[in-house]
């Protein structure tokens, strides 16, 4: 029997690389921007309390919504609830995105707006940062003349820690006549900078969050969209109808409801981020300026011996050759984490 799989073009001309994310459980994860430090307990309480008649029954979002609505200042019709912020993305592209018309991103960012534009067959317009990792802000408002269907600012951008002033952001809201502008704030409770009450004002403005990284949530995948009531109702269509489990809407509610853990956490880290940074510095390590959990560093000569050095140690980091052999990114995780590193560092010759 010989069978034609009708595979979609866009689908066999994708090339993007994925990540390895499997046998991490162990090792001292400073690889993927989590929370190290792990969730609220408060989380596992309610968890813990979830019935059987709840895990059977579908679920529903009214009740979830006002509580994650109210974390980030916005009406409950303004707040979409997704599963994960890989979700929230895919359901802006499948709203606006388009076989051969144009995406602009930025890079080096976050792989899925690439991994996204490609499944669908978008045309994508990557302009850089710059060589200090600065945001190509003439370049950014330029390509809109070309009124490409979406803009994505990763703000603060992983993995170059680039926050993007808000005077920017504003000029190219502006100027975004023809296009949805989306702004993945995945790491702004670090930045604390967030342009969220912005999407009353303009109504093309989508935010992307998560729950994967302050709230430490990973694993039970949790984000959202938040926009103008009116636009985002498009993007609604382009959700299933349970998009989120019940596990992670409990969770989410528990851990924003445990605000102060929460800013514990988010206070600890953009800390240890400052310190940790000036102990790279003083090690003659090159670091760039980060909004986000993490630091994006390069370790020049020294990188790659480093790098096998931590491997063998079990300690995950993620290394960028794109940018030079010796630059990886790596999660401000606890205390102890950062210093099993620094001491590896220090014993690299
Ligand atoms: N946006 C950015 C910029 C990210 O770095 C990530 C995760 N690494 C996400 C979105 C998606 O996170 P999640 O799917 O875990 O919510």
């Amino acid at each position: 029997m010989r069978i034609h799989l009708p595979v979609r073009p866009a689908i066999l001309a994708r090339h993007t690389y994925e990540t390895p994310a499997e046998g991490r459980q162990g090792k001292i994860r400073l690889d993927f921007n989590e929370n190290t430090s792990g969730c609220s307990a408060a989380v596992r309480i309610a968890l813990a309390r979830l019935s059987a008649v709840k895990i059977s029954t579908y679920p529903e979002y009214e009740m979830a919504s006002h509580s994650l609505a109210r974390y980030f200042g916005v009406c409950p019709e303004e707040l979409l609830v997704a599963n994960g912020g890989d979700d929230a993305l895919r359901a802006v592209f499948d709203t606006f995105a388009d076989p051969r018309r144009e995406v602009v991103i930025f890079e080096p960012t976050f792989p899925m707006y690439r991994y996204y534009a490609e499944i669908t067959g978008a045309r994508i317009r990557a302009l850089r940062y710059g060589p200090n990792m600065e945001f190509p802000a003439a370049e950014a408002l330029a390509s809109l003349r070309r009124k490409p269907r979406l803009l994505f600012v990763t703000n603060p951008n992983n993995p170059t820690g680039t926050l993007v002033p808000k005077r920017i952001l504003a000029r190219l809201l502006r100027k975004a006549t023809h296009t949805a502008v989306v702004v993945d704030e995945a790491y702004a409770e670090f930045s604390t900078e967030s342009i969220v009450p912005w999407i009353r004002r303009y109504p093309h403005l989508f935010i992307v969050r998560t729950f994967s990284k302050a709230a430490g949530l990973a694993g039970l995948r949790l984000g959202a969209v938040l926009a103008n009531r009116e636009s985002l109702a498009f993007v609604r269509r382009a959700m299933p109808p349970f998009p989120v489990n019940c596990a992670a809407l409990i969770a989410g509610v528990a851990a924003v409801n445990d605000r102060k853990t929460l800013a514990r956490y988010v206070r600890g880290t953009v800390r240890r981020r400052t310190w940790f940074a000036r102990q790279l510095h003083l090690a003659g390590v090159r670091v760039f300026p980060s909004a986000g959990n993490f630091l994006l560093a390069d370790f020049g000569n020294l990188g790659p011996l480093f790098f096998r050095k931590l491997a063998e140690h079990g300690i995950l980091i993620r290394e960028y050759k794109i940018l030079g052999p010796g630059f990886a990114r790596i999660t401000v995780g606890t205390q102890s984490e950062l210093e099993k590193l620094l001491y590896l560092l220090r014993r690299t010759p």
